[in-house]
């Protein structure tokens, strides 16, 4: 058994799936579909509006479940081939292997024990979208309508050692772009109108809306602009990210960034601003808490203890809690250095997830008895 799941979490690592890589998502999907219609379990393409090709495995009757992870991953064609998968004592490492490869493994893994000990009395939804990393635009319209109709949703992204994450920030992303009008710094300097200048005054205004106490952030991230110092610069663009704790923050935030790009300091320099809210928050709630105390129970019926924990980035469960669906994220195993070469997986985690997993599946009276 254990084998049989870390071969798998190999072959999955092995296929270069980043976002838009159509034929290697096509390719892991494939894998996946051999692997739940062995369990029974229905296989299903979805095209979402853009073109995109998310996939939903189904099995059984009432009250739905929905169970999400995503198939993509940040990592260009040709990564698998540099550094395949391969194990270092109880690490695993590889590209995508802990963010979301044994998220995938770990649903996988606890459908197999469901089959063997047998199936809850409800319908199990899984997606595998494969567009998450780049902020679900395609499978949004998808996890919505799965959503929707289920009692509650978990997200087998990976945890942060023992713990599940209950709640996580909103995320907006904009950009800033300033003209104004370029000139010899020498001969024709006020003649310029500095975009520069006008960005700097802007992103100082922009800093300021932080509320760390309310647990709104702005950052000004990326800053562009100019040529040569010899030139006035006529252009100056800032990225800028924003988050937010709870639903209806972003409101003040985004008229205020409206009234900054407006004003104007440096006369002749014009702005505009682009972008919006990307994921909205995923406040803490009462029906995510008693979804967290069911693992909690479970977790000690296997012998460890589960901690609840806030954070500060996005995932789907984003959108699935905007709905007013409870939701649980950080149900795949544990791991770190996510999106980077250093990516790991503690691998005893992804069969204490499984377990953990099939369990509360498993369990009477886990979920709600209705949708919503
Ligand atoms: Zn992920």
């Amino acid at each position: 058994m254990v084998k049989k799941e870390l071969a798998l979490l190999a072959e999955l690592v092995n296929i270069d799936s980043g976002t838009g890589d159509r034929e290697g998502l096509q390719r892991v999907a494939a894998v996946l579909e051999r692997e739940v219609s062995d369990l029974g379990l229905s296989w299903e393409t979805l095209e979402a509006g853009n073109g995109s090709l998310h996939y939903v495995a189904r099995r059984g009757h009432g009250a739905p479940l929905l169970l999400i992870a995503h198939l993509d991953t940040v990592f260009a064609r040709g990564t698998a081939a540099a550094r395949s998968f391969r194990s270092a004592g109880e690490r695993a490492l590889g590209p995508g292997v802990a963010d979301c490869k044994a998220g995938v493994v770990t649903i996988l893994g606890a459908l197999a024990k469901l089959a063997e000990v047998g199936w809850p009395d409800r319908e199990l939804i899984c997606l595998f979208n494969s567009d998450e990393e780049i902020g679900s635009p395609g499978s949004r319209e998808i996890i919505e309508r799965l959503a929707r109709g289920a009692v509650a949703a978990l997200v087998v992204e990976p945890a942060d050692g023992e713990s599940l994450i209950v709640a996580r920030k909103g995320i907006g992303r904009f950009v800033l772009r300033v003209t104004g009008k370029a000139a010899h710094s020498g001969a024709n300097y006020s003649e310029g109108c500095n975009a520069v200048l006008e960005l700097a005054h802007k992103i100082i205004d922009i800093q300021s809306l932080t509320d760390l106490a309310a647990g709104v952030t702005l950052n000004v991230g990326v800053v562009q602009g100019g040529q040569r110092p010899n030139i006035v610069p006529d252009l100056a663009v800032a990225e800028i990210d924003l988050r937010t704790v709870r639903p209806g923050q972003e409101t003040r935030v985004m008229a205020e960034l409206r009234r900054i790009a407006r004003e104007c300091r440096v006369p002749g320099t014009r702005a505009t601003l682009s972008g919006g809210i990307t994921r909205p928050p995923m406040p803490a709630s009462p029906a995510g808490r008693r979804l967290f105390e069911e693992f909690q129970k479970a977790a000690r019926g296997l012998g460890f203890e589960l901690t609840a924990c806030e954070s500060g980035g996005g995932s789907d469960a984003n959108l699935v809690a905007a709905l007013g669906i409870p939701v649980i994220d950080g149900v795949g195993p544990s791991g770190g250095g996510y999106h980077s070469e250093t990516e790991y997986l503690e691998i005893p985690s992804l069969f204490r997830r499984i377990d953990l997993l099939a369990e509360v599946l498993g369990r009477p009276g886990a979920f709600p008895a209705a949708p919503l």
